[in-house]
C-alpha cells in the first residue's frame, strides 16, 4: 500500500447514528486537509452495520452538514465513483467472501457459543476482576463438529483467530511506535450471527477495496487498531498509515460531550457562525502550524496541514475561542460577501428577519451591517441590535434622556438639545459621511455655546430608542437625514 507515486486516499467513516458532533468534524477536516494537500482523495463511507443504533434522517444530514462547510467528499453515496458501494449494509457479499477467505487459511473460526454462555463467561469475568474476553472455546473444534452444528442449523458467529505469543506492532503518525502483546487481544466477532460484519470486519475489508492510503481518526479508536493490523496481517494486506488523533476536550478538562454545551456542528450554523471561523479554529484543535500565526484561510490550511505536527494530547473545544475567530472573521470580511453570506444564513434559519430586511434597501442593510460587523461575535447578536432601524424606534423613558454630567437636568434641557439636532438636520443635505455629519454637528453644537455630549447623548437615544446604541454620528448616517428628523420631531412633539 505505501508503494511510491500512490494516490492518497483518505477517508470519513461516520457510523449513522445522529448529528454530526464538533469531534467529528475535527476528523473530517484532517481528512480532507491531508488528501486535498496531497492532490488525493477524499471519500465518504456509511458505516451502517450496527442496525441497532440507524437514525434514519443522519446521513442526508451530515451530507448536508459537510456540504454547508465546504468540506465535500470526493466520492461517497451522492457522488460515487467505482470504489462503491458505499454503504456498508450494501456490501454483505464481499464481506462473506472475505470471511470464508480467512476461514478457509485458518485465521478465523466458527463459534457456536450462545449469548447465555458468553453473558455468564462476562460476569464471571467481571467477578474476579479479570479482563473480559471470549475463552476461545470455540477455536480448537474439530472440522467434524463444525460441521455438525452447521449442519443442525446451530446459530454462529465467526471470531479473528489471533495468533498466540507474538507482538502486534505499528507505527502511528501521531503516537510513533505501538507494540501490542497478542495475548492481550480479545479474538474479535467479525461476522455477527445476523450475517451483518461487524466494524473490525468491514472496516478494514472497505480501507482495503478502496483503495485508503491513510486512516485519520480519533483517539478513541486506538484500541481496535491492534486488531485491524492483524486483519490486514490475517489477508496478507499492507496496512495504511495511522494517525489516531487527540480527545477533544472541554474547557475543565472532561470529555467534550452532549453534558459540557453544544457539540453538534449544525448548531454553530444556526447559530451563524462563519463557516471560515468554524474551520479556522477546528483546524487547531489538535494541530500545531509551528507558527504564531492563527488565522488560515481553507487554501492555507491545505498548504500547511500536516500529520507530522499533530499534538499527542487531547485538545480543549472552547467556544469563547471559537467566537474570537468568528469576531475577526466578522470585522474583516468583505461587506458585499458577508451580507450574502447573512442573506444564505437568515434564509435558511431566519426567514421573519429575513423579510424584515428585504423591505429596506440593500444599501441601507450593507451600511448597518458594515457598521455593525466590527462590534458582534456572531452574526445573531445583529438581530437585537438593529430592531430600532427596522422598526419604528420606540419612545425611551424620560430618565434615559435626562443626564445630569451632561448638562441634562430637566425635560426644558433635553428639549433645547434636540432642537439644535433638528435644525441642524434640516439645514444641511449633505450628510453623506459619518465625517461630515461629524463636522456639521461639531460645528453648530459649538456655535450655539453647548457641549457635545449635551447634544449627542439626547439625539442618540431619540434615534435608538434605546440606552445603548452605536453612536449619534453613525445612527444619523445609517437612518439618513428624513428617518432622523421624523424621529427627533417624534420624541420633540412627545416631550412637549
Ligand atoms: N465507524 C467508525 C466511527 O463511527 C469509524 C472509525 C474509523 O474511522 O475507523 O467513527
Amino acid at each position: 500500500m505505501k508503494l511510491l507515486n500512490m494516490t492518497v486516499v483518505t477517508r470519513f467513516a461516520p457510523s449513522p447514528t445522529g448529528y454530526l458532533h464538533i469531534w467529528s468534524l475535527r476528523t473530517v477536516l484532517y481528512n480532507y486537509l491531508y488528501a486535498k494537500k496531497n492532490n488525493g482523495k477524499f471519500m465518504l463511507r456509511i458505516e451502517d452495520t450496527d442496525r441497532t443504533r440507524l437514525v434514519e434522517w443522519s446521513v442526508e444530514n451530515m451530507i448536508q452538514v459537510l456540504a454547508s462547510v465546504w468540506l465535500i467528499p470526493d466520492e461517497g453515496p451522492n457522488n460515487p465513483g467505482d470504489k462503491g458501494p458505499y454503504y456498508q449494509s450494501e456490501r454483505l457479499e464481499i464481506y462473506r467472501k472475505y470471511i470464508d477467505e480467512l476461514i478457509k487459511n485458518d485465521k478465523a473460526y466458527y463459534c457456536f457459543c450462545s449469548s447465555e454462555r458468553l453473558s455468564e463467561l462476562r460476569e464471571e469475568q467481571t467477578s474476579l476482576g479479570l479482563p473480559t474476553k471470549y475463552d476461545k472455546n470455540c477455536r480448537f473444534m474439530s472440522e467434524d463438529e463444525i460441521q455438525a452444528k452447521l449442519d443442525a442449523g446451530v446459530s454462529y458467529t465467526v471470531r479473528l483467530k489471533v495468533p498466540e505469543g507474538k507482538k502486534v506492532r505499528f507505527e502511528d503518525t501521531v503516537k510513533w511506535k505501538i507494540e501490542v502483546d497478542t495475548k492481550d487481544i480479545d479474538e474479535q466477532v467479525l461476522l455477527k450471527s445476523d450475517g451483518f460484519p461487524t466494524y473490525h470486519l468491514a472496516n478494514v475489508v472497505d480501507d482495503y477495496l478502496m483503495w485508503v492510503t491513510h486512516v485519520i481518526r480519533g483517539d478513541e479508536w486506538t484500541p481496535s487498531a491492534p486488531k485491524h493490523v492483524l486483519l490486514y496481517e490475517a489477508f496478507g494486506w499492507t496496512p495504511p498509515t495511522f494517525s489516531h488523533i487527540p480527545l477533544l476536550l472541554a474547557t475543565g478538562g472532561k470529555k467534550l460531550s452532549k453534558r459540557t454545551g453544544d457539540v453538534s456542528v449544525e448548531i454553530y450554523l444556526e447559530k451563524w457562525y462563519l463557516v471560515e471561523s468554524i474551520i479556522n479554529y477546528i483546524s487547531l484543535l489538535g494541530w500545531n502550524p509551528k507558527t504564531t500565526e492563527e488565522f488560515f484561510s481553507m487554501s492555507e490550511l491545505i498548504e500547511r496541514f500536516n500529520l507530522d505536527h499533530v499534538n499527542k494530547s487531547g485538545a480543549i473545544f472552547d467556544v469563547e475561542r471559537l467566537n474570537f475567530f468568528n469576531a475577526h472573521y466578522l470585522k474583516n470580511s468583505d461587506i458585499n460577501d458577508l451580507y450574502n453570506k447573512l442573506l444564505t444564513y437568515l434564509k435558511r434559519y431566519d426567514e421573519e428577519f429575513f423579510n424584515t430586511l428585504q423591505k429596506f434597501p440593500e444599501e441601507y442593510n450593507k451600511n448597518i451591517l458594515n457598521e455593525l460587523k466590527s462590534r458582534i461575535k456572531k452574526f445573531d447578536e445583529l438581530k437585537g441590535l438593529t430592531t430600532f432601524f427596522y422598526t419604528d424606534a420606540k419612545l425611551a423613558e424620560l430618565d434615559v434622556f435626562i443626564n445630569p454630567k451632561m448638562k441634562l437636568e430637566s425635560i426644558d434641557d433635553v428639549i433645547a438639545s434636540l432642537e439644535l439636532v433638528e435644525d441642524v438636520l434640516t439645514k444641511n443635505d449633505e450628510l453623506t459621511s459619518v465625517n461630515e455629519i461629524k463636522d456639521v454637528f461639531v460645528d453648530a453644537i459649538k456655535d450655539a455655546g453647548m457641549k457635545n455630549g449635551q447634544v449627542l447623548w439626547p439625539a442618540r437615544v431619540a434615534l435608538s430608542g434605546e440606552e445603548f446604541s452605536p453612536g449619534t454620528l453613525e445612527l444619523i448616517y445609517l437612518l439618513g437625514k428624513e428617518k432622523s428628523l421624523e424621529r427627533i420631531n417624534n420624541v420633540l412633539e412627545n416631550l412637549k
